[in-house]
């Protein structure tokens, strides 16, 4: 993990990678974040959370999939998951925020469904507000310009995690009562570097609704 401290206080986030090993922009992205220059918070970057798997490029790795492993009230089931656990105690971020990679996209009504082009929010905090501003946002400046990916590649919200599934971001909803994102962007039809370029926007974007401007290359 590697920990930016800007000049001036501010908020804490923490942007993780590779929880899943085979989604590779979501650990691309979580490694470029740790160049980003800054004037103001605390920035915690996790690229390879699920090391074994980003190692094997593997989904899961030899421990089985990570994000299964963080049910809420109760300690995480393997020791990788409660290193990182402990760790985001430790912490006490202002929010988290959690790449990954799908085959489809969240509410397609074109092309394949599944999880891509969306920012699952948790109830705590003011994730859900943020999520739909981060979108718009996103969608004006990221994907509309590009004549290739249009209306149906536009992210939108996901629904509300809040500890009903053992997922990283439910139980930093349900126990650390805190902002929390899981985003997701499509691996439909796309490159990895443009996927890579989708998952940076979103990481930048959360972190200035979160008081963190940076400066990326
Ligand atoms: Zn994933």
């Amino acid at each position: 993990m590697y920990v930016r401290d800007a000049p001036d206080d501010g908020e804490t986030v923490v942007v993780l990678g590779g929880v899943h090993g085979s989604e590779l922009a979501g650990i691309d992205a979580a490694h470029s974040t740790r160049e980003w220059e800054f004037d103001r918070g605390t920035l915690v970057v996790i690229p390879e959370a699920n090391a074994p798997a980003v190692r094997d490029r593997t989904y899961s790795g030899p421990h089985g999939d990570l994000n299964q492993q963080f049910p809420a009230g109760r300690s995480p089931t393997t020791p990788i998951a409660e290193a990182i656990w402990s760790f985001l105690v430790e912490t006490d971020p202002d929010a988290v925020i959690d790449m990954h990679s799908s085959m489809g996209i969240w509410g397609a009504s074109l092309g394949p469904s599944g999880f891509g082009q969306a920012i699952f929010p948790t109830e705590a905090g003011d994730a859900r507000a943020i999520a739909a501003r981060a979108n718009r946002s996103l969608n004006e400046a990221v994907v509309r310009p590009s004549s290739r990916y249009g209306g149906a590649y536009n992210f939108t919200r996901g629904n509300t995690l809040a500890g009903a599934h053992p997922r990283l971001i439910h139980k930093v909803s349900a126990d650390l009562e805190t902002a929390g994102y899981l985003t997701e962007v499509t691996r439909h039809d796309t490159a990895l570097e443009t996927r890579t370029g989708w998952s940076e926007a979103v990481a930048a974007t959360l972190l200035a609704h979160h008081g963190i401007e940076v400066e990326r290359e």
